[in-house]
């Protein structure tokens, strides 16, 4: 069994109002470890817009989505946060000593005094294909992610979309899968044009098979895949005998076991006072998109706010014997020297 990880604040979600949390708690003398179902940190930045420029980041005139969360990474590590990617938060009680215990999707445990949900809209989640019976193999023979490469050697494989996660993996596998077959709707990719050119050349050799149409029945038993059944373009069924399937339709949002977590919520969205920023759960805050107050804007400035008042009160939850004194960086040496700059 894992050993829990102790910590003063778990943050939900690790986009740009999360990473800036830990910068504020921090100043505070709070430790914090973030949790993103992602696998990599930066939210809707740095997944929908890692390129595209903001322009209403105080004092920075211009910046990229990822440029954002590179300089939230630097301004963050004096802080030593710990990070969790790719995994879930999932369950979340109460401890007999008044702390929480949260447990992600691959079983990371945190003992925390203070949560933080910085979910934005909720977690990124792969769009799972309307077929039937999906669950029976979904996680065996169904996979949304490839963690490792070596559980599919010698496989027969099937990947499903037209992105550059489908393409991209078609390039990566087909070395090591015994068939890789691409089946997509139609003949066009959206994907870079130098990864569908090597697909093509793959296709042309005869080392990777390309279907236009579209899967419609799974065909297995006991979790394990044999074959799906495919209807072309012209209309025909046929089958393609496989062990695994890789969808790969895109990711949304959804707000995910947030939901159960027994919080007041206002569609979708986490209601919170304006002081602190907390929800009906004392111990719990929620900043950023995901939250929900009057006159709230979903802007990356408001969850910057959000989260320097979540710190104040955190830190009386965190250490209730010790006094809470306003400080300046520009002239604080305690401060400074946490930002380990002097
Ligand atoms: P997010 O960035 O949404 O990050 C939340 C993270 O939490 C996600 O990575 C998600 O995977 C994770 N998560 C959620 N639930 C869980 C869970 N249960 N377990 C694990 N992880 C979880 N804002 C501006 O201020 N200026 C702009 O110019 C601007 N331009 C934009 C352009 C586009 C195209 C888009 C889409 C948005 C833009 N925004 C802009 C909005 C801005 O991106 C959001 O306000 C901001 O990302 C919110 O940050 P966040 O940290 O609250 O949430």
């Amino acid at each position: 069994k894992n050993q829990p990880i102790e910590t003063d604040i778990v943050i939900v979600g690790a986009g740009p109002v999360g990473l800036f949390a830990v910068f504020e708690a921090g100043l505070l003398g709070l430790n914090c470890h973030l949790i993103d179902n992602l696998d990599k940190v930066g939210g809707q930045c740095a997944e929908l817009y890692p390129e595209k420029p903001i322009y209403d980041i105080p004092a920075l005139p211009y910046c990229t989505g990822q440029g954002l969360v590179d300089e939230l990474m630097k301004q963050s590590d004096p802080f030593k946060p710990g990070f969790h990617l790719s995994q879930q938060a999932d369950s979340l009680s109460k401890l007999e000593d008044g702390r929480w215990r949260l447990e992600t999707s691959t079983g990371t445990v945190f003992h925390a005094t203070v949560i933080v949900i910085a979910a934005g809209a909720g977690s990124f989640v792969p769009r799972r294909p309307p077929l039937e019976n999906l669950e029976d193999y979904e996680g065996s023979s169904i996979l949304y992610a490839v963690r490792r490469m070596e559980a599919l050697r010698d496989k027969r494989i099937v990947i499903a979309g037209g992105g550059d996660s489908a393409l991209d993996w078609t390039l990566n596998l087909h070395p090591l899968a015994s068939q890789v077959t691409l089946i997509h709707r139609r003949d066009q990719f959206r994907a870079a044009p130098d990864s569908v050119e090597k697909m093509r050349q793959l296709v042309a050799n005869d080392e990777v098979s390309l279907q236009i149409g579209q899967i419609k029945e799974l065909k297995g038993q006991g979790g394990q895949l044999e074959a799906v059944q495919v209807k072309g373009s012209d209309g025909e069924l046929y089958d393609v005998p496989c062990d695994v399937l890789l969808p790969f339709f895109g990711l949304k949002m959804e707000l995910g076991p947030i939901a159960e977590w027994g919080l007041n919520l206002d569609r979708d969205l986490i209601t919170v006072d304006t002081e602190k920023f907390e929800t009906s759960v004392p111990g719990i805050f929620a900043i950023g998109d995901i939250n929900y107050y009057p006159g709230k804007l979903k802007l990356i400035l408001s969850g910057f706010h959000e989260a320097a008042l979540m710190a104040q009160q955190a830190f009386r939850y965190c250490r209730p014997d010790e006094k809470l004194v306003f400080r300046y960086t520009t002239s604080s040496t305690d401060l400074q020297k946490k930002l380990g700059v002097i």
